[in-house]
């Protein structure tokens, strides 16, 4: 048994490793075939290894990541933008992968944060179960409240297997969601920056 470090779960017991590959037993013979036989017998491992990749963002704190900061940027105020990185998701309603690309930017003010670490933040969240909408928030409301810059704006534009692989069967819909705080918010003009330069490769969505 394990405590998760996602603050909100510190009142969730994990189940141990071999409860978790019971209950994937378990799903196997509910959906009608034997976990016993051959094929299927080390699937119940391979799977909660396969979930542990899934959902390592609850093991991650979103704000740590983004706690080293650097101040000497030779004057830089503009946007900083990391565009077209791959999402890979889990929808919290079906458990099937949300698969995507999200743009995110950020106005900074005075600080910046080594790029690679926004690419991180979008890996905690997104490493969890999630509503494309909650994602998109929290991230932006994570950079907004630990780099404190003039503006966040994000936008994902994601492919749900829960619409495109089951139910209604909606094969190319991709779904958008974006926030925009601060001068992406109050300005226009620079929301419209933003989505012009991420639509500068708009065929790879
Ligand atoms: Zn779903």
């Amino acid at each position: 048994m394990t405590k998760s470090k996602n603050p909100k779960k510190d009142s969730i017991v994990r189940p141990s490793v071999k409860e978790a590959e019971a209950a994937v037993r378990t799903l196997i013979a509910w959906a009608g075939d034997n976990p016993d036989r051959e094929g299927l017998i080390e699937t119940p491992k391979r799977v909660v290894n396969a979930y542990r990749e899934f959902f390592q963002g609850y093991d991650e704190d979103p704000e740590e990541i983004l706690g080293k900061t650097f101040e000497e940027v030779g004057g830089y105020d503009d946007m900083v933008l990391l565009k077209d990185m791959r999402v890979e998701s889990h929808c919290e309603h079906h458990m099937v992968p949300i698969i995507g690309k999200a743009h995110i930017a950020y106005i900074p003010n005075k600080k910046v944060v080594g790029i690679s670490k926004i690419a991180r933040l979008l890996d905690v969240f997104s490493k969890r179960l999630q509503t494309q909408e909650t994602m998109t928030a929290q991230i932006a409301d994570t950079i907004n409240k630990v780099l404190k810059p003039k503006g966040v704006a994000i936008l994902v534009d994601a492919k749900h297997q829960c619409m495109t692989t089951r139910g209604i069967h909606k094969i190319n819909t991709t779904t958008i969601t974006k926030r925009m705080l601060g001068s992406f918010k109050t300005d226009p003009e620079m929301e419209r920056k933003f989505l012009t330069m991420i639509n500068l490769n708009s065929d790879q969505c």
